[in-house]
């Protein structure tokens, strides 16, 4: 028997992908060669805002059109598990729609993989094994869910609060994943931030087992813990509020200075009505730190614009505020109104044209200020990883999100090489080796 999953949405969603394929081969399944070759196909789907879900119902049906008239049809991920009953009911295509809670393989809902509630069996899926994987860095995710109530945000509504995995079985998956040829690690989590404050709390009736030499944050011990096991450990989505000055010196220790800042806007006002903490002036203080320490520490971030209420002095706030920070890399994304929000009941609606002018006017200045950035860093030397022929990444280029660093593409994949940077080329550099 063969399987193939497709995967939308984000790399939380690729590490379930890579966990469900652990565990179909673990129940005989092969990989097939194509969708159309598999006797189980799946669709891996994200729900996280309305393009997401289009781009998932358009990827189950053209998979409906591939597949073998035999072959089984399953839709699981985000999708599933927060429309099942109207997905079901709108594709008669699909064989199967399965939440986390349910098996893939049967008709029967079984518990045998769940993301959603405390695991009642160890056959958990955030713990199933994973297959061999061929870049020399992976995914790890550390948590699932999440206990903030963003305004914008239905995530904790259909993944739940927060349950974080022990320091041992991440540690297990590391090992297994270096004793591969991963050389780069990076975790994952709705609010890496706060991974362990509910095994602290000890809310899950579970062992408060957490790595916690300090007494303060848990994840300051687990980083440390992981980075001496792997060469590069790389944290992501990190809430302001959790960049803490013990968790910015343990990322600063590990030699991988790269700050993914969860911001989402930089006026006070909005930020309260997207009910998450900060403003502008407390991230910039915390990047000056952060800059003072290591000057050539790099930062992300990702922006919403259009959000209920917002003005144009919250425009204006923004633009100045990214002008200010000058982050090497940043995303935005327009407001996309999600059922079961605090958000969905905000009246004061912005256009969705208006958003996108404002989405325009922020991704323009950042692109001029993330050409900069990068044309600094030509006539710098910077070891590199190889992750594939001609295709390379130093500290300051997180996979998959940023850009590159363009090598020889005789140079060995999963090996690192000091290079010299001789020039760039848009979010891209190349490096020559030294
Ligand atoms: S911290 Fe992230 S995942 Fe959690 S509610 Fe806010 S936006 Fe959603």
């Amino acid at each position: 028997m063969r399987y193939w999953i497709e995967t939308l949405g984000c790399p939380k969603n690729h590490v379930d992908s890579e966990k469900l394929a652990g565990m179909l081969v673990s129940q005989g399944y092969d990989v097939a060669v194509s969708a159309s070759e598999a006797d189980l196909v799946v669709a891996n789907t994200c729900a996280f805002i309305e393009a997401a879900r289009e781009e998932s119902i358009e990827t189950v049906l053209e998979l409906a059109d591939v597949k073998r008239p035999a072959a089984r049809l399953v839709v699981t991920g985000c999708m599933a598990e927060r429309y099942g009953a109207e997905l079901a009911a709108a594709l008669p295509e699909v064989d199967l729609v399965a939440g986390f809670g349910e098996s893939l393989t049967s008709n029967v809902a079984s518990t045998a993989v769940s993301l959603r509630r405390r695991p009642t069996t160890d056959f958990d899926l955030l713990n199933l094994p994973r297959p061999a994987t061929t870049a020399p860095w992976a995914y790890v995710k550390i948590a699932e869910g999440c206990d903030r109530r963003c305004g914008f945000c239905a995530i904790p509504s259909f993944r739940g609060d927060q349950r974080s995995r022990s320091t041992q079985d991440i540690l297990a998956e590391a090992r297994a994943l270096v004793a591969g040829g991963v050389k780069e690690i990076v975790l994952i989590a709705q609010d890496l931030a706060s991974w362990g404050h509910d095994r602290r709390r000890g809310a899950l009736g579970e062992a408060v087992e957490v790595l916690d030499e300090g007494g303060t944050q848990p994840l300051i011990e687990l980083t440390r813990a992981l980075s001496s096991e792997v060469e590069r450990v790389r944290l992501l989505y990190l809430y302001p509020s959790g960049l803490t000055v013990g968790l910015i010196d343990t990322i600063l220790s590990t030699g991988v200075p790269y700050f993914d800042l969860s911001l989402q806007h930089s006026s006070r006002p909005l930020l309260r009505a997207m009910r998450r903490w900060g403003d502008g002036e407390r991230f910039l203080e915390r990047i000056a730190l952060i800059r003072a320490a290591d000057p050539d520490a790099t930062f992300r971030s990702s922006f919403i614009l259009g959000y209920p209420g917002e003005t144009e002095d919250d425009q204006r706030h923004l633009l100045e505020f990214l002008e200010a920070a000058q982050l090497d890399w940043a995303g935005f994304f327009t407001f996309s109104d999600e059922d079961g929000t605090f958000a969905h009941e905000l009246g004061d609606h912005v256009p969705h044209e208006l958003a996108l002018e404002r989405l325009r006017e922020a991704s323009e200045l950042q692109d001029a200020i993330t050409a900069v950035r990068r044309d600094a860093v030509v006539g710098t030397n910077q070891r590199v990883l190889i992750d594939a022929p001609g295709v390379a990444r130093s500290v300051r280029e997180c996979p998959e999100i940023d850009g590159i660093v363009m090598v020889d593409p005789t140079l060995r994949v999963g090996s690192f090489v000091d290079v010299h940077i001789v020039a760039s080329h848009g979010t891209d550099v190349e490096g020559v080796a030294i």
